[in-house]
């Protein structure tokens, strides 16, 4: 399922989208390459949730923790692992198994990350992004409901 994303502001809007449609335990991997607005997804979801300071790109830290409506949501950057296996010493699966978990770069933690609920990969086209989505039938049906009524 493809989906257009114009600009900055509609990528958040799908960002909340998404928090409305996932819920726990879930694990979203957001693909593309390096500014193609994954982190500004992910900070349209967080944000969606309830947070309402900043959303930065846990690009050092690996992961960021969001306590939010008694629900945590854990997002991943993998761009600088070095060894999937690192994942298994930081108890990757505890973190999975009840939250939501949002993955820039899962493609760097291959093997050790479970099947995605939602897959997004997104590319440049023209002046804004262009996003494909892999999931369940009845879940990407619903995203492009709720893409098309804005
Ligand atoms: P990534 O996490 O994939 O590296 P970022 O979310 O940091 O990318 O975004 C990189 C840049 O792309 C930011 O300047 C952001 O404003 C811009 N951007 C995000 N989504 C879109 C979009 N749909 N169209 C055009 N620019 C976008
Ligand atoms: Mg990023």
């Amino acid at each position: 399922m493809i989906v257009d994303i114009t600009n900055e502001h509609a990528m958040e809007q799908l960002g909340a989208l998404l928090a409305q449609l996932l819920a726990a335990p879930a694990l979203l991997f957001l693909q593309g390459d390096l500014g193609m607005g994954k982190t500004t997804l992910a900070r349209g979801f967080i944000r969606a949730c309830g947070h309402q300071g900043n959303v930065k790109s846990p690009t050092y830290t690996l992961v960021e923790p969001y306590e939010l409506k008694g629900e945590m949501i854990y997002h991943f950057d993998l761009y600088r692992l070095c060894d999937a296996e690192e994942l298994e010493f930081m108890g990757i699966r505890d973190y999975l198994d009840h939250s939501i978990a949002l993955v820039e770069w899962p493609d760097k933690g291959e093997g050790m990350l479970p099947e995605p609920t939602l897959e997004l990969h997104l590319q440049s086209h023209g002046e804004g992004r262009r996003g494909y989505f892999r999931g369940d039938p009845a879940l990407l049906h619903k995203i492009e409901q709720g893409w098309a009524n804005g």
